[in-house]
């Protein structure tokens, strides 16, 4: 069905569920959704755990659709990876990025380092990381200020093609993270070989912390270590209670994210969030 172009509809009746009609829809309205300003990114500070002071922040992107409100990037980004928009997208993001970051600069406000989600589909462009430098450079924006994120998942693909990416991100001045980590079932000691800074630490090790006391503190404490022996800050995502964040710092974590401190906030909350933060 999916080569018989414009006669598609044709095969929609039973062989097509939902899903694949929504996926259509999507990604027919995700076209609009960038020329009609219906996307926005939100910012989620990062603090560290020892003070609980403001270490950073994630741009996390979002979709306000006319018809049927609030799309999950979990719904539209695996739509946008399979058409291919994710690249005009992800370019996108990386442009309200730095205009947040001169915002904050022209504000007096502080100067954070903001991480952006890269997508499998854009970190296996050829060009990507000139593509991004020079979104970075036209804006005036230091390299140092962003940091990118990748999946565990994506970076184990193809490691010597992963670290020749993260080598050349350095280059040019960008710091790296590795996202989601510990879901991707992979020897802990190919991190090695990455210029890494942060490794994030995923959610669903953090709930342990709550369910499987003991369980979870030594798988948390293994990555803890793991980073530490490395070199590398820790993250630990998606923490909602006190004993997680309690447990955490514990462990001797870094750093940490999650709705007990702060959700993700749109742009102009995030700049009320950080004059809070800067005394202003
Ligand atoms: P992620 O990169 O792992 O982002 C963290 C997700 O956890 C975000 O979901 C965030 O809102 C959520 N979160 C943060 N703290 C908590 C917490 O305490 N509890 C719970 N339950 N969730 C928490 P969100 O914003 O829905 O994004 C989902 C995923 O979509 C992201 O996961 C990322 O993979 C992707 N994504 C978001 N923005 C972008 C983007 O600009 N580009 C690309 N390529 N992917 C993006
Ligand atoms: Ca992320
Ligand atoms: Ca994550
Ligand atoms: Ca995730």
């Amino acid at each position: 069905a999916k080569q018989s172009g414009r006669n598609t509809f044709r095969h929609f009746e039973p062989s097509m569920n939902t899903s694949a009609l929504k996926t259509l829809i999507l990604q027919h309205d995700l076209q609009r959704a960038l020329e009609e300003g219906q996307l926005s990114v939100s910012f989620q500070p990062k603090f560290r755990i020892a003070d609980r002071s403001l270490s950073g922040a994630e741009a996390l992107l979002r979709w306000h659709h006319p018809d049927l409100g609030d799309i999950p990037p979990l719904e539209f980004i695996p739509v946008a990876e399979r058409s291919g928009q994710i690249i005009q997208i992800g370019d996108w993001v990386i442009k309200e990025v730095c205009r947040m970051i001169s915002d904050l600069d022209a504000s007096g406000l502080p100067a954070i380092q903001i991480a952006i989600n890269l997508s499998p589909i854009q970190f296996n462009l050829r060009d990507l990381v000139e593509r991004i430098d020079d979104i970075v450079r036209s804006a005036g924006i230091a390299p140092e200020r962003m940091m990118f994120e990748i999946t565990e998942s994506v970076a184990m693909q193809n490691m010597d093609k992963t670290s020749a990416t993260i080598q050349k991100f350095r280059a040019f001045g960008y710091d790296m993270a590795i996202d989601d980590f510990g879901t991707g079932y992979s020897s802990l000691a190919y991190l090695q070989q990455f210029s890494i800074k942060q490794i994030k630490v995923d959610r669903i090790f953090v709930q342990g912390l709550d369910v499987h006391e003991r369980e979870g503190l030594a798988l948390v404490s293994t990555i803890v270590n793991l980073a530490r022996a490395l070199d590398m800050d820790v993250v630990a995502e998606g923490v909602e209670t006190e004993t997680q964040m309690e447990r955490l710092a514990s462990l001797d974590c870094d750093q940490m994210q999650g709705f007990l401190l702060s959700k993700p906030l749109p742009a102009a909350a995030f700049q009320q969030f950080l004059s809070g933060v800067a005394g202003l």
